[in-house]
């Protein structure tokens, strides 16, 4: 559905993107995740045709955006970091002014209504945009995006500066979405794009450093497990053991205790069981395991590993 292909972006010296590509299909909520100053933004704007490209193509639904950008952009609706808002329009004068504006052939009044339904703005149709609170606005933003009914919805960063019920709100809209339209959502927050999305491409420096499915990505990127242990004893004692202990590669302790008993979260290799030998290691050193379960690597540590340009294995998810 979106084709992006060796995109590169260059302000004077600066490599904004660097020789980008990923695939978007049909029906997928891809997130496109990234610290500030990734370069999501400027991808964004280059795929929706508000900013050209040095190299590279990007392809929508079958129009190349720069062959055929009007009929590239009929396709997308965009919301960008600042929505393109008139603050002294009526939430109605303005979704008129953008239907008008990108010709839209839908029955006017019901396509309106039908998108203040969706976006939760019937209520403040008639009131002044500047008036509304800022999860209203980013909602009438949305809605504007969503004028025309396009098969493509881009989204950056559509959570900053709302509240956290704002945060819930937007992001059961977006999975609304996912089912009629392809949605390309930016953040540089990972929860936020772990929660609605499909498949995450994360970019760092301009580049692509990775491209999975939101669970692949986890286990991949960081090719490693946790066990989070309590433990009875003395940490002097059961450190070193478990660090003994084969495929073990990581022990830490975590600063709390637990009703008196120590916390050790211990990593190996994915491919990797210690269960047991951390059971025999704990029984033979006098240390009873009070609890032991799989403690999943959150997104936050393998976004953290990938940003940080440590070393990481893929399955043959980097394009
Ligand atoms: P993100 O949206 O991921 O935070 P951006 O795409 O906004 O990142 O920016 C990527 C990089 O390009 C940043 O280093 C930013 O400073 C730089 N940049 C963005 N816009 C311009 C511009 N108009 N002129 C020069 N540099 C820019
Ligand atoms: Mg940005």
């Amino acid at each position: 559905m979106v084709e992006v292909k060796n995109l590169v972006k260059r302000y004077g010296d600066k490599l904004a993107v660097n020789n980008v590509s990923f695939t978007v299909n049909e029906g997928e909520i891809l997130g496109f995740l990234g610290p500030n100053g990734a370069g999501k933004s400027t991808t964004m704007n280059i795929i929706t045709g508000y900013l050209s490209s040095t190299s590279g193509t990007v392809t929508i639904d079958g129009c190349e955006i720069l062959d055929d950008p009007k009929g590239a952009k009929s396709k997308i609706g965009y919301l960008p970091e600042i929505p393109p808002l008139y603050q002294d329009m009526t939430v109605k004068r303005y979704l008129e002014f953008v239907y008008d504006l990108k010709r839209v052939t839908l029955p006017k009044q019901e396509h309106l209504a039908e998108v203040c339904k969706v976006t939760k703005i019937t209520d403040v149709y008639n009131r002044v945009i500047k008036n509304l609170s800022k999860g209203y606005r980013q909602r009438v933003g949305f809605a504007q995006a969503l004028v025309g009914n396009p098969p493509v919805i881009i989204l950056d960063e559509p959570t900053v500066g709302l509240d956290p019920k704002q945060i819930i709100e937007m992001r059961n809209l977006i999975r609304g979405l996912g089912k009629k339209h392809t949605v390309i959502l930016s953040s540089h927050v990972l929860s936020e794009i772990q929660a609605v999305c499909d498949r995450i491409v994360v970019i760092n420096n301009g580049q692509l450093v990775a491209d999975e499915s939101t669970e692949e990505i986890t286990t991949n990127f960081t090719g490693y497990k946790r066990i989070q242990l309590h433990i009875d004893g003395s940490e002097n004692v059961i450190l070193p053991a478990l660090r003994a202990v084969d495929d073990v590669s990581r022990v830490r302790k975590v600063m709390r205790t637990i009703d008196g008993y120590g916390e050790y979260i211990v990593e190996s290799r994915a491919e990797k069981d210690v269960r047991k030998g951390i059971f025999n290691a704990m029984a033979k050193a006098d240390c009873p395991i009070v609890m032991m379960r799989n403690a999943e690597m959150s997104l936050e540590d393998a976004f953290l590993k990938i940003t940080s340009g440590e070393p990481v294995k893929t399955k043959g998810g980097r394009k």
